[in-house]
């Protein structure tokens, strides 16, 4: 098999960032998403790049009543009321014309119709499989308003990505999320880095450290975990869905940083190359917002990177995939 490249985006605009952030505190990233999602398109059609949209459901919807219609009836019960996104139901607007924040209907359906690309889901409501208070059932019904609700428009849903990647596929306390992902017909999620640096949450020690929180980021712009390359096969066989872990937050642009940009950039070339010429996997991933906000800048970057991953498909025979599609390729390979 020869290696592959995955790019994966967490679509969300206010559903994902709204238990840290009103509309207003982010309002510059989160009202340009839309015209991110028409750049991303044309410029993957440029590079014949294809790309995963992992979805929160509630975006899916074409009005407030297919919103209230789709709701599950068992909703998550954290602890922290703040997770809770349905407090927001009152104050959002009737569809897509009159708050581009909540809803994304017709955006989706462009996504769908350009036949390119994949959409999986984000959970219905940006679900969070390790906060306090919630159940496995409470997911298992948002998982199946997220898979119905996609259904209305012609999508079946068969990749996932758990909100803030709050997924262990080695601990037992999260096989239920997985065995209801698999029930409802999903083969793939994407997984963590394997380094302990992106990892840190599960060890409660190291978590309030500013230096371990300051790991992550460094690790964008410095080489102190690796590739984060794989092979495909390595990770093919749970009995569960098939994990397809990162490679690399794609970081946005930051003016304080500008200096460091190029550094940021050798460090995913590098990898890609090192994936491409070893059969290997490289996954890149980042949210719509991150580009809502030092749009050229960001589009700069990627652009060079699509233009990487071009010429590495010329010399080494690097493809692009989706997330199912790389499952089933991988599924056929062994
Ligand atoms: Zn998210």
């Amino acid at each position: 098999m020869n290696g592959h490249f995955v790019v994966s985006l967490d679509y969300e605009i206010h559903w994902g960032v709204f238990d840290k952030k009103s509309v207003n505190d982010y309002k510059e990233n989160l009202e340009n998403v839309s015209k991110v999602i028409d750049r991303l398109l044309d410029m993957s059609s440029k590079y014949d790049v294809k790309l995963t949209f992992c979805t929160v459901g509630l975006l899916f919807a074409k009005d407030k009543n297919d919103l209230l219609h789709h709701l599950p009836q068992n909703k998550p019960t954290y602890s922290l009321e703040k997770l809770n996104p349905y407090q927001l139901l009152d104050s959002i607007g009737h569809d897509e014309t009159d708050d581009s924040f909540h809803y994304a209907n017709s955006k989706i359906k462009e996504i769908r119709d350009n036949g390119n690309h994949e959409i999986g889901t984000h959970t219905f409501s940006h679900f969070n499989c390790h906060a306090p208070g919630q159940t496995p059932e409470q997911f298992d019904e948002d998982l199946k308003a997220s898979i119905n609700i996609a259904k209305a428009l012609g999508i079946t849903i068969k990749s996932i990505v758990f909100p803030k990647n709050q997924i262990n596929p080695d601990d037992a306390a999260d096989k239920p999320y997985l065995q209801a992902c698999k029930k409802y017909g999903i083969t793939s999620f994407r997984g963590k880095e394997k380094s302990f640096i992106y990892n840190i949450h599960s060890t409660k020690t190291y978590r309030n450290l500013w230096i371990f929180r300051a790991l992550k980021p460094l690790d964008a712009y410095v080489n102190l975990t690796g590739t984060n390359t794989y092979d495909a096969r390595a990770f093919a066989d749970s009995g569960m869905l098939y994990n397809i872990p990162s490679s690399r937050f794609l970081r946005p642009f930051n003016r304080k940083l500008k200096y460091f940009e190029p550094l940021k950039l050798k460090r995913i070339k590098k990898a890609m190359t090192y994936a491409a010429k070893n059969n290997q996997v490289y996954h890149l991933w980042w949210h719509p917002h991150n580009f809502g906000k030092y749009t050229e800048e960001n589009f700069n970057t990627l652009e060079t990177v699509f233009k990487t991953y071009k010429a590495l498909h010329e010399t080494y025979g690097f493809q692009s995939e989706t997330m199912t599609g790389l499952t089933d390729k991988v599924k056929s390979a062994l």
